[in-house]
């Protein structure tokens, strides 16, 4: 019995590992914040990729996006990164205190670049602004690695935010092992999509705090308002375990695997709108009511 139990426990063990690998904590200092990443590597789900093959990644770097955090690992040339995301999908995380807890994920559609885009913007606007964050908030800047580096919308056979309710397919595991498992209150799930309008916010119909939510962001954005009726995505997988859940959309004009102009910019300012909802990260100026779109529209239409 001792023999079996112990090699029961060193499996157990074993398994804990295999899920999460805690790759490396830094930062901190006296904001008192700590900055730490690691990445996800679920059996039977590689989404490991070597994102520098990305043809569009150097814009995933402009203006020097993860500069800071890649020179204070002491790595210029960006093979922190890249090399993290060859591990599985990378997941960042900036602890100041444990509530409120929230998750930014971006790219469940690997195609998506804009939100991908604006998730690494925001992953360095958050190491450059530590001082200034409450709680604790999670980014997933690109939940599939592989599928972001092949431009694909569907991977493993499927639609992954239409089955995220199902804890055997990879966005399940992305709702379970992350959202579920760290005890996450606030989800934003940031997409791209091909329509008239420039900006939406999709709330889980009847679920009053995904409704809220989206509501806010909704009003502080200029976006557009839905209410989604798609069963498993994550948005609704998420309000149906009872947590502040959106999707947020920008217009990609039917093109994937790459970014138009301004698009990971508005992305970027949905995400801001919700980590002022969340109160997890409040810029001092937070308004985006004076950006005018009509200049950009003209020179897309
Ligand atoms: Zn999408």
């Amino acid at each position: 019995m001792h023999i079996k139990f112990i090699s029961i426990s060193i499996f157990l063990i074993f398994l804990i590992f295999a899920f999460t690998v805690d790759v490396d904590v830094f930062g901190g200092g006296s904001s008192g914040t700590d900055v730490s990443f690691w990445f996800y590597n679920w059996t039977g789900f590689d989404t490991g990729a070597n994102i520098s093959q990305i043809k569009d990644f150097e814009k995933f770097n402009s203006e020097g996006l993860l500069t800071q955090v890649l020179f204070d690992h002491h790595d210029t040339n960006g093979n922190f990164i890249k090399g993290l995301a060859s591990n599985g999908t990378p997941i960042f995380k900036f602890n100041n205190s444990d509530e409120p807890r929230s998750v930014v994920i971006a790219g469940t559609h690997g195609n998506e670049y804009p939100s991908e885009a604006a998730a690494f913007k925001l992953i360095n606007t958050l190491y450059d602004n530590k001082d200034k964050i409450k709680g604790t908030i999670y980014v997933i800047p690109l939940s599939n690695p592989k599928a972001a580096l092949e431009v694909q919308r569907e991977y493993f056979g499927y639609d992954p935010n239409r089955v995220a309710n199902n804890s055997s397919t990879f966005s399940g595991h992305v709702v379970n092992e992350v959202v579920l498992k760290e005890n996450i209150s606030y989800v934003g799930d940031f997409h791209t999509m091909y329509d008239t309008r420039l900006k939406l916010i999709f709330a889980a119909s009847g679920y009053p705090k995904s409704e809220k939510i989206s509501k806010f962001i909704t009003n502080k954005t200029n976006s557009e308002y839905f209410l989604s009726p798609n069963k498993g995505t994550i948005t609704v997988t998420c309000a149906e375990h009872n947590l502040s859940s959106f999707t947020a959309e920008v217009e990609d004009g039917n093109n994937y695997g790459i970014i138009l102009p301004n698009r990971d910019q508005w992305s970027y300012e949905q995400m801001l709108a919700y980590l002022d909802y969340t109160q997890n990260y409040v810029e001092d100026s937070n308004d985006f009511s004076n950006h005018d779109s009509s200049d950009i529209l003209d020179m897309i239409l």
